[in-house]
Order: C-alpha cells, then sequence, then structure tokens
C-alpha cells in the first residue's frame, strides 16, 4: 500500500541512516549484567559486559535481592500485576501509600509523589504548575522530558549555556523581576556528559532571588550519591533548599517510576491538574513493592556506592592517561569522538572487544558531539575496567 505519508516517512529514514543517525531495536538479550546477541540465544560464550544500563548499583542484575523479593511477597490483598486503572480511579494501592510515605519520611518528612516514569513526571509537571506569570530558565543541556514539559507549559522559557552561572545570573538579574515565579531547572549529573550542577551556587541564587524556585531533575543522583543513597543534593547537604528535587527508579534502584519531593501544597495540585499523572494506568503494585524494598536498603548500600565511585574514578584517570578528555565527574562517561559515523565504528570495536557499548548521536547529543557513553556500575572489577581501556586505546587508533 502506497501513501505520501509512507513516502516521507521513508525517505527521512533514508536520510537519518545516510547520516548514521539510524536507531533500529537492538538484537540482543540483556541478562543480568550481560549482554548476548539475540542469534547467540543466552549462551554466556560471548557474552557482552553490559556498560550501556543505568543499573548504577547492580540492583537490577542482582539475582539474590530479587529472589529475596519475590520470596517476601507472599499472599497479597491487593492484585500485585496490574492496576487496572489511574490513581484517581481504582489504581490507588496501599503500595503506592506506603512508598510516598517511606519516600517522605526519608526527605525529612516533605511530601513526595511517584509518578509511572521520569518522563511522565517531567513533562507533566512544569505544565501544571507555571502560568503567564512564570519564567523557566534552564540550562542547555536537560533531559528531554524536561524540554517537552517546558513546550507543553504557558511559561516564557530561557536557556543558559551549560553549567554557566555567570549566564544563569545574568538572565535572572535583566528578567527575574517580570514574574510572579522564576524556576531554575537543571540536572545534579548530566545524562549525557557525566558532569555535575554545582548545588551550593544554586542554592546561593535562590537565597538573593526571592520569587526563584530550584528544580532538580536527580535521576542520575539518586542510589549513587548520598549518605543514605538519596542523591547529589543530599551528599551536598541542602535538601531543604531544592523545593522540588525529582528522583527516577528505573536507574539505580533498579525498579520503574520516579517520584518528585515537594512542597505538600505542589503535590495536591499535581493530583489536580497534571495530565500525565490522572490519564495513565497507575503502576502495578508489584514494581512499586519492589521500589520499596529497594529504598528500605539503600542507605545500608554504601559499599556499592564506595565501589562505583572508585572504579569511575579508575576509568576518568586512565582514559585521561590515553589523552582523552572526559568531561565526566561521575559513574556516567563519556568518550567524545565527534562524528557518528566514528562513535558508530568504535561502538561496534568495543562490542568486538566484550563490552556492550552503543554510539550516542544527535538529536540525543549536539551535532559533532557523538560519543560512546560508558555508564558503570557497581559490580564492574578493576581488570574489567583496565581491559576497557586497552580496548578504547586500540579502538580509537583504527
Ligand atoms: N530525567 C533524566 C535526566 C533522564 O536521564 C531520564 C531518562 N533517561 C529521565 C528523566 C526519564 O526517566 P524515565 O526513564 O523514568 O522515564
Amino acid at each position: 500500500m502506497t501513501h505520501p505519508l509512507y513516502d516521507r516517512l521513508e525517505e527521512e529514514l533514508a536520510q537519518l541512516a545516510e547520516s548514521d543517525n539510524l536507531r533500529v531495536l537492538p538484537s540482543a538479550v540483556f541478562g543480568h549484567g550481560y549482554v548476548h546477541d539475540v542469534r547467540h540465544g543466552d549462551d554466556t560464550e560471548g557474552a557482552m559486559l553490559n556498560l550501556s544500563s543505568n543499573d548504577y548499583l547492580s540492583i537490577a542484575a542482582d539475582r539474590d535481592l530479587e529472589a529475596r523479593f519475590l520470596a517476601s511477597l507472599g499472599a497479597a490483598d491487593e492484585p500485585l500485576m496490574s492496576a487496572s486503572s489511574s490513581r484517581l480511579l481504582t489504581g490507588e494501592s496501599n503500595a503506592y501509600r506506603e512508598l510516598e510515605a517511606l519516600l517522605s519520611s526519608l526527605y525529612g518528612g516533605r511530601a513526595a509523589i511517584v509518578f509511572s516514569s521520569g518522563y511522565h513526571l517531567n513533562s507533566g509537571v512544569l505544565p501544571a504548575i507555571s502560568d503567564a506569570d512564570t519564567l523557566i530558565v534552564s540550562d542547555k543541556l536537560v533531559h528531554a522530558s524536561i524540554i517537552d514539559g517546558i513546550r507543553l507549559s504557558g511559561a516564557t522559557h530561557k536557556r543558559f549555556r551549560h553549567n554557566d552561572y555567570g549566564h544563569l545570573e545574568h538572565i535572572l538579574g535583566t528578567y527575574a523581576g517580570e514574574y510572579k515565579s522564576v524556576i531554575v531547572v537543571t540536572e545534579s549529573i548530566f545524562s549525557m556528559d557525566g558532569d555535575r550542577c554545582d548545588i551550593g551556587i544554586l542554592t546561593d541564587m535562590r537565597r538573593r532571588y526571592p520569587n526563584m524556585m530550584l528544580y532538580i531533575d536527580e535521576a542520575h543522583g539518586v542510589g549513587a550519591y548520598g549518605a543514605q543513597g538519596l542523591g547529589v543534593v543530599q551528599e551536598s547537604g541542602l535538601l531543604d533548599e531544592v523545593d522540588m528535587l525529582v528522583g527516577t527508579m528505573g536507574k539505580a534502584l533498579g525498579s520503574t517510576g520516579a517520584y518528585l519531593i515537594c512542597h505538600d501544597v505542589v503535590k495536591r495540585y499535581l493530583v489536580n491538574r497534571a495530565r500525565p499523572f490522572i490519564f495513565t494506568t497507575a503502576l502495578p503494585p508489584v514494581s512499586l513493592l519492589w521500589s520499596r524494598f529497594v529504598m528500605e536498603r539503600l542507605a545500608g548500600m554504601t559499599d556499592r556506592r564506595e565501589r562505583l565511585a572508585s572504579v569511575s574514578a579508575r576509568l576518568r584517570r586512565g582514559l585521561e592517561s590515553l589523552g582523552h578528555h572526559t568531561p565526566s565527574e561521575s559513574h556516567i562517561i563519556p568518550l567524545i569522538v565527534g562524528e557518528s559515523r566514528k562513535s558508530v565504528e568504535l561502538a561496534r570495536r568495543l562490542r568486538e572487544g566484550g563490552f556492550y557499548l552503543l554510539p550516542i548521536r544527535p538529536p540525543t547529543v549536539p551535532e559533532g558531539m557523538s560519543r560512546i557513553r560508558i555508564s558503570l556500575t557497581a559490580t564492574v572489577t578493576d581488570s574489567q575496567c583496565d581491559r576497557l581501556l586497552e580496548c578504547i586505546d586500540k579502538g580509537m587508533r583504527g
């Protein structure tokens, strides 16, 4: 069957292929920490070490923890596998109430509200709470879900250069007085560069601009940082000064869903106004119970956080000594190679060497900034790290 629409889509896909930016679904089986090519079944021979997941604490890959959780389930009063409707209808469950109560107590009694994912949360919160009297000022590199939220909002939007607080201060100094509310949005650990925002500078600005609120996405910080694993903001001791803190549960927590830590009125308002909260099926209780199971143990996972920090420092040092500068200050370590074609080729070589790594290309990153995003986890050993460095060295030299 032909149609002009199909022709246009085919043409665009051909152009993406031409510029090495075409995406196809991977032909891989993602096991516990390892990846197998689907054509070889789950034969561990030839398995690649998974360095492309966000399972930073190796919780999703932890068979023992998973088994202990499943054994703890017992006979449930509520259906476990599906919520069967949205939270405002019949999807609400004890599992939600208990998870939110736990989050609230961990974050010093602030309100906590759980969304189905970080994407739902970021694309829903900003449009709900902003109006025409709101200015949103975001870091240039914030995640697509935040950008979509800003696009859907009625607010005026300005961007500051990545982590350039002089530029942010200039925007605030020039425009903050013209709006009732100013929301500054950034990430604690940036998803593609692995560098950090400066929470001290941001909270200082918040003290100096009385109508400013601070919205920090900790998708890549929660679990991996902070004495109890609550993120970079906890580590900096400034939890009380961040008005809205986003944590996602699909990354270091090895689960799914996301939460917002906020003022109680914001939570009550979102229940009424955040469309991706209202108009979607609630998470299945089994996922919420697993999130709670993990959250309850997070404070006790210091050894995993320390291991992640140590292997990350080793890889960053190793790359620098090979002459590859990386912006990373965390467990997300990009190797920026420039052209998409180069990143595709290098990723292929690294996979041949036993490391499951993928090229990250536009539009996820700016044109000319294609890269291999190495995402470390707590179970990566020093010798695996050293082998990876050797493989990168060889791969980069062609
Ligand atoms: N925020 C950031 C910074 C992210 O990197 C991501 C996921 N890549 C999200 C939000 C979306 O979270 P989720 O995967 O739970 O939708």
